[in-house]
């Protein structure tokens, strides 16, 4: 049972004389916390020794000491590795409190690499937190090893518990990473102005990147051509929930992951994304080709504008055009209400961050208004 008193911090501050005698004491509840775990250690030896794990259908130690003990997968780890330790050194250091167990599993770990004495020496007098990297670049990978992490290479992605984000994992082999990440932040600088300093974080634009890769569908793109059809995604559109609730809820891709107001305006801006609506009739297929720009003032809005119409920004990248009233909000084809954009500009800032296009400023130095500011702040 929980108690529902808090802490009483002014009587436990009051119990000390100074700030290091709480240090202390701190340090003091460490080295029992180490003996106590020596103690385990000893314990989980002995089980280890008897194949208890094995008999009780776990994979390994340290699987059987997660269940056992209720513990996260790293601590029970750290116990699992000490358990198997041959080191007096390591075993000492625990019993007698003067290293923490966290400390013990680096250095057992470090030893289990076959890093020699002299490394061993050096890894005392470095910070917990870098034990770690200290083994990884003594750990030897044999051509079994190599095989193995090859083996190991995949991409999923998994959408969160609001089916809000999906969050991908991707496992390669250290070269295949080289690779992918320089050909992402090589693209992702032509997309972005690597001058600029108010461009997104650099995980951001490896994604930005990466969904650019995606647009291309692998063939190359002419650097200045025409922005191609936009992702084939589907968005299914349950139409009551979506009109409850001005587009925050009801409409969902094919894999379940939820597409927000934002999203829908671009869906509509662009055109080419299929689209089901689902109401109490049942199924109706949206036919995006009627509401897509024609074809005609789609190339005029190229002919009259040639660039990006952002205020300063040079580029040409998948150049789009955007309404700058979206439909959503009465808008149409009308040229004079149509802009073009590049690809960072027309999706990253406009339908993905929300800014919308300041009406007051002239074309050619297009503005952008952060989400909720309808007239730009006067200058200076
Ligand atoms: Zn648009
Ligand atoms: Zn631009």
């Amino acid at each position: 049972m929980l108690s529902s008193t808090t802490i009483d911090i002014d009587r436990v501050a009051a119990s000390f004389p100074t700030i290091d005698a709480m240090e202390t004491e701190l340090q003091r509840l460490e080295g029992l916390i180490s003996r106590v775990r020596a103690r385990q250690v000893e314990i989980l030896a002995a089980v280890d020794h008897l194949q208890v794990p094995a008999w009780d259908g776990c994979r390994s130690l340290q699987e059987w000491v997660a269940g056992r003990l209720d513990m996260a997968p790293r601590n029970a780890s750290d116990l699992a590795v000490l358990a198997k330790s041959a080191s007096r050194e390591v075993h000492d250091s625990l019993r007698t409190g003067v290293a923490s167990a966290d400390r013990a599993a680096g250095m057992a770990r470090l030893e289990n690499a076959g890093a020699s004495e002299t490394v061993l020496d050096r890894a005392e007098g470095v910070a917990v937190g870098q034990l770690g990297q200290l083994m990884a670049r003594h750990r030897r990978m044999t051509p079994l090893d190599e095989t193995q992490a090859f083996k190991a290479r995949r991409l999923w992605f998994q959408p969160n518990l609001g089916n809000t984000l999906a969050t991908a994992t991707m496992a390669m082999t250290g070269a295949d990473m080289e690779a992918v990440l320089t050909a992402l932040d090589r693209r992702a600088d032509t997309i972005i102005n690597p001058h600029d300093e108010h461009r997104p974080r650099l995980e951001q634009r490896r994604i930005d990147a990466l969904v650019y890769l995606a647009l291309d569908h692998g063939a190359p793109v002419a650097s200045d051509g025409p922005a191609p059809r936009r992702l084939p995604a589907h968005i299914f559109i349950d139409a009551t929930e979506c009109q409850r609730t001005q587009g925050e809820a009801g409409a969902t891709t094919r894999s379940g992951i939820k597409v927000g107001p934002n999203t829908l305006r671009e869906i509509l801006c662009v055109g080419d994304t299929q689209t089901t609506i689902i109401d109490s009739d049942g199924l109706k297929a949206v036919p995006t080709d009627g509401d897509r720009l024609p074809q005609r003032t789609r190339d005029f809005v190229f002919f009259r504008d040639g660039g990006c119409q952002g205020d300063g920004c040079t580029s040409r990248y998948r150049l789009e055009p955007h309404h700058i009233i979206h439909q959503a909000n009465g808008g149409d084809h009308n040229p004079e209400l149509l802009v073009l954009l590049c690809w960072f500009h027309h999706h990253v800032v406009i339908h993905q961050y929300g800014y919308t296009i300041d009406p007051h400023s002239p074309p050619g130095r297009r503005r952008f208004l952060a989400p909720g500011v309808t007239r730009a702040p006067p200058d200076g």
